[in-house]
């Protein structure tokens, strides 16, 4: 019997319901103060559009061909990453010396397993790196140059460094240089970390996030992209989340991870858990950010305390929609 026809016939005996077996899927380019209408124009918020499009576009046909979960996360993380418009890959912000520093981590909800990467700086598509590391290794977390080679050896593609020198990225890290600037806090600096989360026929779900990190980041900075339970986190009995923001505070507060457990534990709703995550626990320390997410019913949830934060979802059988600013915002408009 093939799953589509076991999966028919248990709709058809109450044991399912129609919701539960469709499959959904949610994507953040992340969220940011500066995000307000007056700083964009139209061709620049239709290009944001486009390129949320384009990821759901893959997803959606990802899994309405079978893909799981897992794989659909990585697929539609590389349409994202593939897109200068966000902080992710070729579009990377750089760091302090004018390098792409690349972080991604991805999680099975269904297995628990988990691989992520901090630190590169040939992969091409980093979530794939942290793909390999999550299905061929016994780490979870792979840092640096042993990363890449270990993403390499599994067959993600390498390229030359200069692959994520965009020159405007560049010219801004000249201008900090110039100017001295220590890297401060989240108020100006461009976010733009992608992540996704899937929920797929059989009801798993997985998360990743990707990201350059901040901008002009020094030291060996690491954010909570690459880290699991604070930027990303999945468990097919709570729910799958991707966050984005300032990410110091994200690891201080295990924002994933408390989020999952309050829906597993409080029985909350994954929105009503996500809006105490950011809006209490976030705002109330002064941080900024906002995440996404699919919790253990198949609901979408969202939330951010940033003026916007781009992001777009599509259930099976139902058309995509995409949004930038808060919703307030979108409603003036
Ligand atoms: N959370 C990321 C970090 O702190 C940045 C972002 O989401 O914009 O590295």
């Amino acid at each position: 019997m093939t799953k589509q026809i076991l999966i028919a016939l248990l709709i058809s005996i109450g044991f399912l319901n129609a919701q539960d077996s469709k499959y959904a899927l949610i994507i953040h380019g992340g969220a940011g103060n500066g995000l307000v209408p007056e700083n964009y124009t139209e061709a620049q918020t239709a290009a944001f559009h486009a390129g949320l499009n384009r990821a759901l576009q893959r997803g959606d046909s990802a899994l309405s061909a079978g893909a799981d979960a897992v794989e659909v996360v990585s697929l539609v993380i590389q349409v994202l990453e593939n897109d200068s418009l966000f902080n992710a890959g070729k579009g990377a912000v750089l760091t302090y010396e004018g390098k792409a520093s690349l972080d991604a981590s991805i999680m099975d909800g269904k297995s628990g397993e988990a691989g992520a990467v901090a630190g590169i700086s040939c992969i091409k598509n980093p979530i794939t790196a942290a793909l390999s590391v999550l299905k061929h290794s016994p780490h979870v977390l792979l840092s640096g140059e042993g990363a890449d080679q270990f993403a390499q050896a599994n067959g993600s593609v390498c390229v030359d460094p200069s692959y994520f020198l965009i020159p405007s990225k560049l010219r801004t890290i000249q201008k900090i240089r110039k100017q001295r600037e220590a890297l401060d806090s989240a108020k100006d600096h461009k976010m733009g970390t992608v992540g996704c989360v899937v929920r797929d026929r059989e009801g798993n779900i997985a998360a990743g996030t990707s990201t350059g990190g901040l901008m002009a980041k020094r030291y060996g900075r690491i954010g909570d992209s690459p880290i699991i339970g604070a930027g990303t986190y999945a468990n097919n009995n709570s729910a799958g989340i991707s966050c984005t923001g300032h990410g110091e505070y994200f690891i201080r507060n295990v924002i994933a991870f408390q989020l999952a457990n309050r829906v597993a534990l409080l029985e909350e709703s994954g929105q009503e858990s996500a809006d105490y995550m950011i809006h209490d626990v976030l705002s109330g320390q002064k941080a900024f950010g906002g995440l996404i997410g699919i919790d253990k019913d198949g609901e979408f949830f969202y939330s951010f305390n940033t003026t916007g934060m781009l992001r777009g979802f599509k259930r099976e059988g139902e058309a995509a929609q995409s949004f930038i600013f808060s919703l307030e915002i979108e409603e003036d408009n």
